[in-house]
């Protein structure tokens, strides 16, 4: 672009210093040949036309002295002629005014003869000069005379005309130089406009190749294509800048993931450990207690009921006693095992603290969970441990009624188990009152 400028800018510059070298040429010939010229045969003319008028006064004169005088008068006259002459013959150029000039000097030549003539016809006459004079003057030599004044109004004509073309010349010259500088101004507008449309169209496209990837990336959609057109310039280094960036973003967001699938997994952890009784797997009472809260707030809403069973290991110290502690943890998690087994999937079982339990059983009246505890109590009965042998359990049960909060559930639940210790152990216990037809006798 700037190049086509330069060119351009430089063809107008020289396009104008050759046009105007022109006009100054046409200029100096109008200044320096043409008009001197027409000045100095201006002059000429007025000369002859003196000198004729000058001859007519020596024919007039009627004494010796005023003849005198005019013949003085026509000797001034032919030096300032001759002078005149000097200088207009540098001024001649052209062929056509050379071959007037020459014709010019012979006839001004008999001219002079001539008026020789008829001066010394006049001198010799006293007074007015003789007829003889007069008419040699009117019909031989003035004739002459006027030839010579024609020859000099032809080269001031010829002198004129050449003037008039270089003028014009000139004029057409100056009138084509405009016309030729606007030209190449318009086509320099025209073409500077094209291009700086096109540029900033460009430049504007290769932002936009830029920021449209840029506001992707911003919007987290790393996918996005980087268009790289193979530019050599700040566009194509933003381009691989924004690439490079890409690929940080991506490496990062993969580190980014798995730290938080790690972090996930940590609070995963975290949350099954504060929910999950270490020894036996089992969910711990802080997990029940959630439950619990939960289950009354659906039996409230469903009106569904759902009953609670405490159960504890009968002289559980004993066991420890005897066979010592890691056998009865050997005990806590096989009778844990045992009786989540017999339990269904929305049933919970938690451990309560040390060797006593708490399960929670959805759905269910006090009638079907004192005959879940009962098939419980029975099956742990059944169980032979190594080492220990069987152990029993004890149990409490009691079912939601309404206005129970969790504490008044489980304070119930806790009073019935005490009352199966206090009837003997490995037994049930339901708490009253156990709804319209609770039937104590099912229940042991
Ligand atoms: P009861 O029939 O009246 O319940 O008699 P018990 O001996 O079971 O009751 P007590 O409260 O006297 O003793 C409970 C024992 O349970 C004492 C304690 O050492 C034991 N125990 C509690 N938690 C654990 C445990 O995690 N592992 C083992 N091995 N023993 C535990
Ligand atoms: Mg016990
Ligand atoms: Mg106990």
């Amino acid at each position: 672009m700037i190049a086509f400028l330069i060119i351009a800018m430089t063809g107008l510059g020289v396009l104008g210093v050759v046009k105007m070298k022109a006009i100054n040429a046409d200029a100096a010939a109008i200044q320096s040949e043409w008009l001197p010229s027409v000045d100095a045969l201006g002059e000429l003319r007025a000369n002859v036309i003196a000198r004729r008028t000058i001859v007519r006064q020596h024919l007039l004169s009627d004494t010796a002295e005023a003849k005198q005088v005019m013949e003085m008068l026509l000797e001034d006259n032919l030096r300032s002629n001759d002078e005149i002459r000097r200088r207009y013959e540098k001024l001649v150029t052209l062929p056509a005014e050379r071959a007037l000039y020459a014709e010019w000097g012979q006839v001004w030549e008999a001219y002079l003869q001539g008026v020789r003539q008829v001066l010394a016809l006049s001198r010799n006459s006293r007074g007015i000069a003789s007829q003889e004079a007069r008419d040699l003057n009117i019909n031989t030599v003035s004739p002459i005379g006027t030839r010579v004044d024609e020859i000099l109004k032809k080269s001031i004509e010829l002198n004129n005309r050449q003037g008039d073309a270089a003028g014009k010349e000139a004029a057409e010259t100056y009138r084509s130089a405009v016309r030729s500088l606007a030209i190449i101004l318009g086509i320099t507008v025209l073409i500077g406009t094209a291009v700086g449309v096109y540029i900033v169209r460009d430049v504007s496209r290769s932002i936009t190749s830029i920021v449209t990837p840029m506001r992707e990336l911003a919007a987290g959609h790393l996918d996005v294509v980087v268009p790289h057109r193979g530019e050599n310039n700040e566009i194509g280094t933003m381009a691989d800048a924004l690439q490079f960036f890409k690929l940080t973003l991506i490496a990062k967001k993969a580190v980014d993931d798995d730290a938080a699938a790690e972090m996930r997994e940590r609070a995963t952890r975290l949350a099954v450990l504060a929910t999950t009784d270490r020894l036996t797997g089992l969910y711990n009472r802080l997990k029940f207690d959630q439950a619990l809260v939960s289950e009354i707030a659906r039996a409230k809403r469903y009106e569904m009921p759902f009953s609670l069973v405490m159960y504890d290991v009968d002289r559980f110290k004993d066991v420890n006693d005897v066979h010592g502690h890691p056998a009865g943890d050997r005990v806590l998690v096989g009778l844990s095992d045992a009786i989540s087994s017999h339990l269904r999937e929305t049933d919970m079982l938690a451990r309560w603290g040390g060797e006593e339990f708490a399960i929670l059983l959805t759905g269910s009246d006090c009638h079907d969970a004192c005959v879940v505890a009962e098939k419980l109590r029975t099956a742990v009965a059944q169980i032979v441990f190594d080492q220990v042998g069987s152990v029993t359990c004890s149990f409490g049960v009691t079912e939601y009624r309404d206005g129970d909060t969790p504490e008044v559930l489980v304070a119930r639940a806790d009073a019935a188990l005490y009352q199966a210790k206090l009837n003997g152990r490995n037994r049930v216990e339901l708490a009253l009152p156990c709804g319209p037809d609770t039937d104590l006798s099912s229940a042991a």
